[in-house]
């Protein structure tokens, strides 16, 4: 019983993967909090039954107001900024945000007693693989600041697990893409910069054709191969991981993907046959800080967490975010 009046803390529950976890865990009866700047994410993204706060998670006043007035018990992290080739041009927009927000968020979870976090990381932490697919356990050596500004939060949060018992399980994402089915919500980044919804704007009408950043990689056809994952996949293992700990687990490290790779002139082809649109598309320099190939092991996570991916197939993914795409052409300002 108490523990049903107890919230969950999701931050930044306005962006992507943050709105798609909070409306899945309201449609599950729980109490949900959510704390976002709106820096990259979107009001009208979070579900109407969560409690909203607009801030930083920086603002140490603010934060502590949030956690004073909140029951919280577990906090879900998915507030950082996650693109690759920003972060090379302004690697300390990383290292701020996404690290030096880990540490407050932890000193306020240390300090109000709060001792379980889940947090995205990334498969960006494992640089250039040293095999395929890649194992938890592999040499972690970014090559990008984002990567390292998510691996030095991994590093933070095992000392402070150590100091102050506060317990983590941090998720590694592979290449997230997708939307609820039903189209209600979905992925809208303001410049966009990912693949699969780009290649959806191209097939929309909206952008003449897609740029494949490089086609002389060591792949297959030469395109970079990457391992999509459902966003509604990589929420059940948020949920999953918030009940291995409330099952008194010890903290651990999860890859999330579907452990098949696709590569991005397979990815077009995949969206060619879903929207039935031409989707041109020309070969382009590569973008810096891309690794040819990232593909994960994912069996731990179905092993211990017992994850079982619904979505294996990478046209029913491009299927459900075309739904959000045709729903909702300009994305939030549709909705
Ligand atoms: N990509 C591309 N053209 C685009 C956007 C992305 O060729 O307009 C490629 C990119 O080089 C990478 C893959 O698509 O190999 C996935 O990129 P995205 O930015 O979606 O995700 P990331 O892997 O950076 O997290």
């Amino acid at each position: 019983m108490e523990e049903k009046l107890m919230s969950i803390l999701v931050v930044g529950g306005a962006g992507y993967i943050g709105s798609h976890m909070v409306k899945r865990l309201i449609e599950q009866g729980q109490e949900v909090v959510v704390v976002d700047n709106l820096s990259t994410g979107h009001r009208k993204a979070v579900d109407e039954k969560a409690r909203f706060y607009e801030g930083d998670i920086r603002n140490h006043v603010f934060l502590k107001g949030v956690f004073d007035r909140e029951n919280i018990n577990t906090v879900v992290h998915f507030a950082a900024f996650s693109i690759v080739p920003e972060s090379m041009e302004k690697p300390l927009k990383y290292f701020d945000n996404n690290t030096a927000g880990m540490v407050a968020l932890l000193e306020e979870m240390r300090d109000h007693d709060v001792k379980r976090i889940i947090f995205s990381s990334t498969a960006a932490t494992y640089g250039v693989p040293e095999k395929s697919p890649i194992e938890e356990n592999d040499r972690q050596a970014p090559i990008n600041p984002y990567g390292e500004s998510k691996l030095m939060m991994e590093k933070i949060i095992r000392w402070a697990d150590q100091a102050y018992g506060i317990k983590f399980v941090a998720l590694r994402y592979f290449n997230v893409a997708g939307a609820y089915p039903d189209g209600s919500i979905g992925e809208d980044h303001g410049p966009e910069t990912h693949l699969t919804p780009i290649i959806l704007q191209v097939a929309a009408g909206q952008r003449d054709q897609l740029k494949i950043f490089g086609d002389d990689y060591n792949t297959p056809d030469g395109t970079n191969v990457r391992d999509y994952v459902h966003v509604l996949d990589l929420v059940d293992a948020h949920i999953l991981a918030i009940n291995y700990l409330k099952a008194g687990n010890d903290s651990d490290v999860f890859n999330l993907g579907s452990s098949t790779g696709f590569s991005v002139k397979q990815m077009v082809e995949a969206a060619r046959e879903v929207t039935g649109e031409p989707i041109p598309a020309e070969i382009a320099e590569r973008r810096p800080g891309d690794p040819d190939s990232l593909i994960a092991a994912s069996q731990k996570a179905r092993d211990v967490l017992q994850w079982q991916p619904q979505y294996d197939d990478v046209k029913e993914i491009i299927q459900t975010a075309w739904n959000w795409k045709q729903q909702h052409p300009r994305g939030y300002e549709d909705r």
